[in-house]
């Protein structure tokens, strides 16, 4: 685990405000102090989900997800810990440094080991695209293809030759071990001889980049009808095909507001060689969220082109479904849908080599807004071909399902007013038979969602109860924090009343706890006023990143809250109802007063249960230990009497 200094991440919070973190994936609308959207982690249709812009944290009282803006995105971006602060340094402008030497950073570097390799795979791939012999069938499939020098150079395209293990063999030579070179995923191993091989042999290499242009995988393309026409390397330490765009390293330059998806990467190759540089390509897969959200990041709209056959317009339908399902979720995303088709069926790439660049601008312009092609699709499936009369069942099975996708009540009420009179009904028939099938899916979901969230709650209890009491948290080093590890143990997670409101206060209190004024330094709290284990531990954590000003440290303290119970119920919940009912002191002065007073009771209750077990011990006690026994009966009742003073006095 990554090391990342403590002020870092006070840093990181306090740029990356909470509202306008969450305000990326979700609209939220200021209602009181909180603001209000609809859950991106369930299905629902009435707003749950609360941002507290004051404490820099979010809560959602439907499925219980909560925590500060790092929380958020480690959910939502599937991030760990200090992937997730990265990522909001990245976006916020924080520099976050490396440190020391942890789990994180030997991933790291055995990702820089992986990256390395497949490095050097491309250039092997190119200078034997480039060679006299090896190169030659592989050069004139390319012109086949018409594939110019420059696109050849600008995507990196290259050769795998047909030796078993001519990239293997130059890479061992150049000293990578076979555990790191199987890592890389170019590489398969023969189950007779138990020995690595290339996976990739005879074949177009396509290195594959990230949208930072780092290569990360590959695709290779066969040169004949060989099967498979296309191989890509496997989800790997460094690649998980879901999460990228072919070609978005370039398209992102463009800057465009537009982006056009083609389905495969030579079909990208072709936009891009025509002057389409704002296209990318799906790598073998329907299209996901995450790469909608990836193309969000960079425009406005997207335009999709899918094949014309049945598999292509079939995937057409599941990923327009996708991407709906996702918008109505992540209501913060605003992003375009549009359908693009080339006339008589045919790819873009043929397209435009028959009609040129100009026509095909067309073709893009006249893309159909998602529920316009939809609307088409309804009618062109049922409609019979040869009579050319509509099967109104099926049309309206169709519609009533598509309508049901939309994200919004526009959108719907277009589609069924159009529907409406082939269906020979009202559009309003029409728009409530939508908004049913959309309450049964919403239903659906949320119950699938619920079983699942239910059991990754719990399990994220469990972890993280134990990874927050594994940490380092040693107060002479209060610089650096570290994400949590793990070893089992069993926790006391118990704790008085009186105790959770003392250090809901010290909370409320903040930059207050540090005047002198109002609070003596032998009045702070330490982790021993407090009984149980997960409140010491707070508690030891709370005074090591508490450097007396912090606007930071509800949402800092959130994190550990969100790995903790406190008497058997999640320690956020239990924490944020104290720090909400302290933080309603009219006044600081009453707030330290209240502070101080349970500080008193909490300390005198120790006091007791100390007297209560010295009173056992004088019962068996010898005449040495008795007289030691009673000094201290009487120190103990002394500082009692002080205490009872000073509560007097409040
Ligand atoms: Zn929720």
């Amino acid at each position: 685990m990554g090391l990342i200094p403590e002020s870092v991440i006070d840093e990181v919070l306090t740029r990356a405000d909470i509202e306008s973190v969450v305000g990326r994936y979700v609209l939220l609308k200021r209602q009181g102090g909180n603001m209000w959207g609809l859950c991106p982690f369930h299905s629902e249709k009435t707003a749950s989900f609360s941002v507290n812009p004051s404490k820099g944290i979010y809560k959602c009282f439907g499925c219980g997800k909560g925590g500060n803006a790092i929380s958020f995105i480690m959910e939502i971006e599937h991030l760990n810990y200090p992937e997730a602060i990265r990522h909001l340094g990245g976006l916020y402008g924080v520099e976050i440094p490396e440190t020391g030497y942890s789990g994180d950073s030997i991933q790291k570097e055995e990702k820089n080991r992986v990256k390395d390799i497949l490095k050097e795979a491309a250039k092997f791939y190119y200078k034997s695209f480039n060679d006299p012999d090896i190169g030659r069938p592989a050069r004139e499939y390319a012109v086949k293809r018409c594939l110019t020098k420059q696109t050849l150079d600008n995507f990196g395209i290259g050769y795998s030759p047909m030796a078993r293990s001519a990239l293997y063999d130059l890479l061992k030579s150049k000293g990578y071990k076979d555990e790191e070179l199987l890592k890389s995923g170019i590489f398969a191993v023969s189950p007779k001889t138990n020995k690595p091989y290339d996976l990739f042999r005879g074949r177009l290499m396509f290195p594959i980049f990230d949208s930072f242009g780092t290569i990360i995988a590959f695709g290779g393309r066969a040169l004949g009808d060989e099967k498979p026409k296309y191989i890509n390397s496997p989800d790997s330490l460094v690649y998980n095909k879901q999460n990228h765009l072919y070609a978005m390293n370039f398209a992102r330059k463009e800057q465009s507001k537009q982006l056009i998806v083609v389905e495969g990467y030579m079909d990208a190759i072709a936009m891009h060689a025509a002057g389409f540089k704002n296209t990318v390509a799906a790598l073998g897969t329907s299209f996901t969220d995450s790469q909608l959200k990836l193309c969000a990041r960079y425009a406005e709209e997207v335009v999709f082109f899918f094949d014309a056959d049945n598999a292509g317009q079939k995937a057409a339908l599941r990923a327009i479904k996708m991407m709906m399902e996702y918008l109505k979720k992540l209501t913060g995303i605003n992003i375009r849908i549009r359908i693009a088709k080339v006339p008589d069926g045919k790819d873009p790439d043929e397209y435009i080599k028959q009609n040129g660049a100009e026509k095909f601008k067309d073709v893009v312009r006249n893309a159909l807004y998602v529920e316009d092609y939809l609307l088409e699709r309804a009618k062109n499936d049922n409609t019979d071909p040869e009579t050319g009369s509509l099967d109104r069942g099926k049309y309206q099975e169709d519609i009533c399902q598509y309508g049901s996708w939309m994200n919004d009540e526009i959108k719907m009420s277009r589609m069924a007013g159009e529907a409406a009179p082939l269906l020979g009904a009202t559009q309003q028939a029409v728009m409530s038979q939508m908004q049913k099938y959309s309450s049964i899916e919403d239903k659906r979901q949320a119950q699938a969602n619920s079983r699942s969230l239910e059991r990754e709650r719990k399990e994220d209890i469990e972890r993280r109860n134990i990874e927050v009491f594994d940490e380092p948290s040693d107060p002479m080093v209060p610089e650096e924090v570290s994400a949590p590890a793990s070893d089992f143990k069993k926790v006391n997670d118990s704790a008085t009343n009186e105790e959770i409101a003392l250090f809901a206060y010290a909370i409320s209190l903040g930059s207050a706890l540090a005047d002198k004024k109002l609070i003596n330094k032998t009045d702070i709290i330490r982790p021993d006023d407090f009984s149980g284990d997960t409140l010491r531990e707070l508690v030891k954590i709370f005074l090591n990143i508490y450097d007396g000003r912090n606007e930071t440290l509800y949402a800092r303290m959130s994190d550990y809250f969100s790995r903790l119970t406190i008497n058997g119920m999640p320690a956020e919940d239990v924490m944020l109802r104290a720090v909400e009912s302290a933080d309603k002191c009219p006044d600081v002065k009453v707030k330290s007063d209240m502070y101080l007073a349970f500080l008193f009771k909490v300390r005198e209750s120790i006091i007791n249960r100390e007297e209560e077990r010295l009173l056992n011990l004088l019962a068996s006690a010898d005449e040495q230990e008795k007289s030691k026994i009673n000094s201290m009966l009487s120190r103990l009742s002394d500082y009692k009497l002080n205490l009872r003073k000073r509560i007097g006095e409040l």
